[in-house]
């Protein structure tokens, strides 16, 4: 039952042909998507799967699929509450179009690699993360005072400095001896698969992600610091908007 993530590939890729495996108490499991699965803070994205005579099962939501043997990689499809009369045709073997909403995805694609631009201007450990739509939210586990301004300013100009966005794979044990790559303490690297995915924008950062990007800062766009608030003693959370 497992899916193949054609996302980590290719984060430009909005649809692909794929089967049915699977429709249970979960949702839709399909061999192969271009839906990104909720995991290292990112959204889980939303679209449609499409039969050949038109019908259409909108997606709400994608999930880490829960099963004995499950990879990171198997995502379940979850429709949206109103879809029980498209679904009951859905059986496995079936094939269909499977679609993402692009619109949305591209937005966090953008502020997802946004963030990593953050871990590059404030070198400070994540105590977790949230890439939604139209925000990124970011908890850095630190006392030290950070000036709005100055990060906001930091972070235009290496948007502006067009640095080209890589992935590139190494295995588990690599990824082991590397401690010193991870900059997220809530989000473990994807491992379980004998290789870690890291991104790397090229002169700025390197670290071990999962999630999908844009291939060029500049993609980004101007962004603003909506928000910086000291949380507690420690984290200090960080808003980023369009
Ligand atoms: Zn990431």
């Amino acid at each position: 039952m497992s899916t193949r993530a054609l996302f980590r590939e290719d984060a430009y890729r909005t649809r692909c042909d794929v089967t049915v495996t699977a429709v249970d108490e979960q949702g839709i499991h399909l061999d192969q998507t271009v839906f990104y699965p909720l995991g290292g803070g990112q959204a889980g994205d939303a679209g449609t799967l499409t039969f050949a005579d038109g019908t259409v099962v909108a997606i709400a939501d994608t999930r880490k699929a829960k099963f004995e043997g499950a990879t990171p990689d198997d995502a379940i499809h979850v429709a949206a509450p109103d879809q029980d009369a498209a679904l009951a045709k859905l059986a496995v073997d079936d094939r269909v179009v499977a679609e993402i909403d692009w619109a949305q995805r591209y937005r966090r694609m953008r502020l997802h690699t946004a963030s990593h631009l953050i871990c590059a201007v404030l070198p400070y450990p994540v105590d977790g993360c949230s890439i939604t739509t139209d925000y990124a939210r970011l908890d850095l586990a630190t006392v030290e005072p950070i000036e709005r301004d100055e990060v906001e300013a930091k972070l235009n100009a290496l948007i502006r400095g067009a640095h080209a966005v890589d992935t590139e794979w190494i295995t588990d044990d690599e990824m082991a001896a590397r401690p010193e790559l991870v900059r997220t303490m809530s989000v473990k690297p994807p491992m379980g698969l004998g290789r870690v995915r890291l991104l790397r924008i090229e002169g700025v950062d390197l670290q071990p992600c999962g999630g999908t990007h844009v291939r060029n800062t500049e993609e980004i766009g101007t962004l603003r610091i909506e928000k910086l608030e000291k949380k507690s003693a420690r984290p200090r959370r960080l808003v980023l908007d369009f």
